[in-house]
């Protein structure tokens, strides 16, 4: 019979970490039907002589919940071989959702432009599948929107009643089709949870099957200590854990290695984790991040009484944000309409020149940006290459974006998000040719086949018989992100062909406008 799509002569990776062969591959009706020496003719014949055949990669830790309903094209993402975005991380994501004033705020990339629509998981999957995203994708139950539904906007841990609430929704979620529960404990819609109602809820996730994702309650100074809680806190839940981007911010007093140690010793002991890391040197978030909660409590017009007001900023100046944490010199505005002059300068050198408090210069920012289209952003300094290397090297390291998909034309033309289309390509780039600290087949099991493993999907990040058609053809002597610190949005170099549930996504290196993602649901153990 007649195949869709045969790709001759590559040097095959099956995503299991093991040698590439060179064969051929034959995909019928979205999924890989032959894999050694094919013979039968194809619709589509692609010649992969010289060039790497692999699984699709898999977005680990994507921040694309809302962009995929903006612009489904998920052009960032295919253009570097993803062909499956895992959203609800950190806490943030698109459902469930209670006030949508509140519920916005814990969504990476909300501009309105698509009506929040939707209450529950399954809601939000439906639309997600109306939306026809040219990659697959998957959700976690972001804890951060529990909270807000439940609860509001609070510093303090939730009541008997409030947890229960919680639970249910997460429950509900879980059963829609949700593949676990995350945290963004640093954030603040959940730094009043405590251990115990975490433990409560991931042990629900756990009850489902469902993995547990956490951005830890700190990555600054006590950023150990917030490990050790992530792993105490899965193990007295009995969930699998995944931590997310685990490198501390500060890593000059050793804090790097405690944190691996503390993941070597839980791993030795037997306990199911891995942890996923974005590829900048930067970490990135919105500089409204070094507010305090109740700086935003009144809407718009408080917050700009408030920016007005000397005594107001002083309070709010006492309060420790992720953003300033480990000192102003290492924080750089991203470029905005609003400080054209401050853009991709450091605020505290900014600061210095001008005689100013870095705090209140970036108040002033804050205050000329209410009522702006975007939410200024940051970058704040905090990895060495080496430090990265390291990282990425560690058997239990999945490489994400830890950003939301883009496309350099369309309604999300105009926004930034450093990683969105350099992540995969940066870490094999990275890790293969400039540091060869991880060899070719490796490093594509750590984009594939691992990633499905933790999320507990057979047949999709493996290349073989049966296995859904999700594949990247690239030349691995040139795959390689184009996009720069202060130039993101440039597509990755060196991926020629990207099929998605057996449809070409991506032919030789353009964008085909094919729209083939699925939405996956999983489906939840027999006993639940
Ligand atoms: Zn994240």
């Amino acid at each position: 019979m007649a195949l869709d799509i045969a790709i001759r002569g590559g040097r095959v990776h099956d995503g299991t970490g093991a040698d590439p062969v060179e064969a051929d591959v034959g995909v019928r009706d979205g999924r890989v039907v032959e894999v050694g020496r094919v013979d039968a003719a194809a619709t589509r014949e692609i010649d992969a002589r010289g060039l790497v055949v692999a699984p699709g990669f898999i977005d680990i830790h994507s921040h694309s919940d809302y962009t995929l309903l903006v612009d489904a094209r998920a052009a960032s993402a295919i253009a570097q071989g993803v062909t499956l975005e895992v959203v609800g991380n950190c806490g943030f994501g698109c459902a469930p959702l209670g006030g949508r004033a509140l519920a916005a705020s814990a969504i990476y990339g909300f501009d309105g432009s698509v009506k929040l629509a939707w209450n529950s998981v399954g809601g939000y999957l439906e639309a997600l599948e109306r939306a026809r995203p040219a990659v697959n994708v998957l959700a976690l139950v972001p804890n951060g929107q529990l909270r807000l539904a439940t609860m509001g906007l609070v510093e303090r841990p939730a009541t008997p009643a409030e947890l229960d609430a919680m639970r249910g929704m997460l429950r509900d979620g879980l059963a829609e089709g949700a593949f676990g529960f995350s945290t963004g404990l640093e954030y603040p819609a959940e730094r009043g949870a405590g251990e115990e109602e975490l433990t409560a809820l991931v042990a629900e996730a756990a009850r489902a099957g469902g993995l547990y994702a956490t951005h830890t309650r700190s990555r600054d100074a006590g950023a150990v200590e917030a490990i050790e809680e992530a792993i105490r806190t899965a193990g007295r839940a009995g969930a699998r854990l995944q931590i997310s981007h685990l490198l501390p911010r500060k890593t000059d007093e050793g804090e790097l290695e405690r944190g691996i140690g503390l993941v070597d010793d839980a791993r030795a002991r037997g306990t199911d984790l891995r942890f996923d890391m974005h590829t900048r040197l930067f970490g990135t978030t919105y500089l409204d991040t070094i507010l305090p909660p109740w700086a935003s409590a009144g809407g718009p017009e408080g917050l700009r009484r408030m920016l007005d007001d000397p005594d107001a900023r002083a309070r709010a100046r006492g309060f420790t944000s992720v953003v300033a944490g480990g000192g102003w010199d290492r924080v750089f505005l991203l470029d905005t309409p609003v400080a054209p002059a401050l853009a991709r300068r450091s605020l505290g050198e900014a600061a210095r020149e001008l005689g100013r408090d870095p705090h209140d210069l970036a108040f002033d920012v804050l205050r000329d940006a209410i009522g702006a289209p975007a939410r200024p952003m940051v970058m704040i300094r905090a990895y060495t290459p080496e430090q990265q290397e390291q990282v990425f090297a560690h058997p239990g390291c999945m490489p994400g974006s830890d950003a939301t998909t883009l496309a350099p034309d369309g309604p999300l033309a105009g926004a930034v998000f450093h990683g969105a289309y350099s992540w995969a390509a940066w870490f094999f780039r990275f890790m293969v040719r400039e540091r060869r600290a991880l060899g070719e087949a490796e490093a594509i099991h750590r984009l594939t086949g691992l990633p499905a493993r933790v999320l507990g999907l057979a047949d999709r990040g493996v290349l073989r018989l049966g296995a859904r058609a999700d594949i990247a053809v690239f030349d691995a002597d040139d795959f390689g992100e184009r996009a720069t610190t202060f130039e993101p949005n440039l597509f990755a170099a060196g991926m020629r062909h990207v099929v998605v549930n057996g449809a070409l996504a991506f032919a030789d290196g353009a964008l085909t406008g094919a729209r083939a993602g699925e939405v996956l649901r999983r489906r939840l153990p027999p006993r639940f």
